[in-house]
């Protein structure tokens, strides 16, 4: 191992990730630890990377929601969330100070849509999509190299999708909107419906029809939105054997032949397989320098 080392934080509900590398071939060494309080998390965390060494750069790839906002006090900090005592945990303070050296924060699927555009499928695309389709729906935007935020990050998970005609019984399980996308598609609304995962239901469960017709939606709204040159799909409900193949075909009908963007060409799946959220990690720690985490 040589060269300058960065930190990386994969921060998810259930276990953090950690690792040290020194470039994308070379994450040298990792760690995973529990998810507890914030208190016992980040100091867990603080200990494992200064036993390391000192890091010109740590990267944070989270999930939220976050405060994304530069001019925010609370600032890379989890904001609201059901996830007992993570409200308004401040992740960037705290490592910051004890590790002394810039940290770069997004949220996961947008860390990992910055990872596909460096070094994965959507590699030189001007605009590149991440969406990760499991116990949640979440989605990233890479547009010329930089991960969007506006007011916030987005929630593209949440966007409205019209309802298949053999799912018109399901109320959907999202807390704030019932049948947005997340609360009809994610890997809890399938379980909710049908009582196992999307992979374990039998390959002529109309099941797969009804989820490929729904993520076909985003694909084809996202065309509409971004003309985007890859969306990548990521997560467990994606990897779904056969599952691709369905939303391409059901995206290509939805769409009509009208966008430039071609869903069987644009949609794809990851191409850096689980390390997407080590490697975005890695992406925001490259760029995190003083001005971007003040
Ligand atoms: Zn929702």
């Amino acid at each position: 191992m040589t060269g300058p080392l960065y930190g990386l934080v994969e921060a998810g509900g259930t276990k953090f990730m950690l690792g040290i590398a020194t470039g994308k071939d070379d994450i040298c060494e990792t760690v995973r630890i529990p998810t507890t309080t914030p208190a016992e998390t980040i100091g867990a965390m603080v200990d494992w990377f200064a036993a390391r060494g000192p890091l010109v750069g740590l990267g944070v790839a989270s999930f939220g929601p976050l405060d994304l906002d530069p001019g925010s006090p609370s600032f890379g900090s989890i904001t609201r969330t059901p996830k007992p005592h993570w409200s308004n945990a401040d992740l960037v303070g705290p490592l910051r100070a004890a590790l002394d050296c810039p940290v770069g924060i997004d949220t996961d699927v947008n860390g990992a849509a910055l990872a596909e555009y460096l070094w994965g499928a959507a590699q030189g695309q001007r605009i590149a999509l991440y969406f990760t389709i499991g116990t949640g729906i979440g989605g990233g935007a890479v547009i010329d190299g930089q991960p969007i935020r506006g007011l916030s990050h987005p929630e593209m998970g949440h966007v409205r999708v019209s309802r298949h005609p053999d799912d018109l019984d399901f109320a959907g399980i999202c807390p704030f909107h019932g049948d947005c996308l997340e609360g009809l598609a994610s890997g809890p609304a399938i379980m909710a419906r049908w009582g196992k995962s999307l992979s374990d239901l039998p390959v002529d469960h109309p099941g797969h029809a009804i989820i490929a017709h729904y993520l076909a939606q985003l694909v084809t709204s996202m065309q509409a939105i971004f003309e985007p040159g890859k969306i990548v799909l990521g997560g467990g409900v994606t990897s779904t054997l056969g599952l691709i193949e369905r939303v391409r075909t059901e995206a290509t009908r939805l769409g009509g032949d009208y966008f430039r963007s071609n869903a069987e060409a644009i949609v794809s799946l990851p191409s850096l397989g689980d390390k997407s959220g080590l490697l975005g990690a890695l992406a925001l720690a490259m760029r995190a320098g003083p001005r971007s985490t003040s």
